[in-house]
């Protein structure tokens, strides 16, 4: 996978996909990335990106003309154009498999109070949000799903197992669930055992145990993941 990333704050990437498996990926030419600094676009010797809003207002807004001429120059007709924005469609496990269909995503990271509308109209851009609250730009936003998708590419974790049985995995049995409660060595710790079942070595009781506790979890925290999973079972 190649991406792209249009930011004023180029410096802000690798980040920490320069480190563990995302980074060895990278070594090993799983995926790569380049930065596009859009002050290299502005019209003065200042780089000035923002202005004040028509309409009035607090705070400032990336201007059309920079950032316009910023994607013309570099992205690519066949890359997939994402805007990182809080009023954009929820980045989910599923739209992440969705994402990892493109060999080539080109992000624009917003700030100030976002980007000129027009840009969106201009191009087709799909906006993509990380949750329902507000960060100060979409740097730490598209680093957040450049690697929910990095860690999907064929190679780089070991086990694929691991992705389909993971919260929000594919696997038939946990589909739809938040994972159950994970246990390592020592057995006992802190007067704390694990719990007998999983020491027992039947497989069948441990899988029974683990989706009643799946569903214990999620039951709990997410009613509306819960709702959606009575409704699909
Ligand atoms: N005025 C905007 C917030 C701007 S925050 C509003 O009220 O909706 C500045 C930039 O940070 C945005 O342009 C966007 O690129 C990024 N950003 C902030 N929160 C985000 C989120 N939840 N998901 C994705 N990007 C986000």
């Amino acid at each position: 996978m190649k991406f792209q990333l249009l930011t004023i704050f180029p410096d802000m990437f690798p980040g920490s996909l320069g480190q563990s498996l995302a980074g060895k990926a990278r070594e090993n030419g799983l995926w790569s990335y380049e930065t596009i600094n859009i002050r290299d676009y502005a019209k003065d010797k200042h780089g000035s990106v923002d202005e004040m809003q028509y309409g009035g207002g607090a705070g400032m807004v990336m201007r059309a003309d920079v950032l316009g001429k910023a994607i013309k120059k570099n992205v690519s007709k066949s890359a997939k154009l994402i805007y990182m924005s809080p009023r954009g469609n929820l980045l989910t496990q599923k739209k992440v498999y969705e994402l990892t269909k493109e060999s080539e995503i080109s992000i624009i990271c917003g700030r100030f109070e976002g980007i000129d509308e027009r840009i969106i109209e201009e191009y087709d851009i799909e906006e993509i949000s990380v949750g329902d609250y507000i960060l100060s730009g979409g740097e730490v936003a598209a680093i957040t799903l450049m690697d929910s998708c990095i860690r999907l590419i064929d190679g780089v974790i070991g086990n694929f197992e691991t992705h389909n049985e993971e919260s929000f995995g594919k696997n038939a049995n946990y589909a739809g669930l938040l994972e159950y409660p994970l246990y390592t060595r020592p057995v006992d710790w802190e007067k704390r055992q694990v719990p007998e079942v999983l020491l027992s070595g039947h497989h069948e009781n441990i899988d029974k145990w683990r989706l009643k506790k799946a569903k214990e979890v999620t039951k709990s925290r997410r009613q509306d993941l819960w709702k959606k999973y009575k409704e699909n079972s």
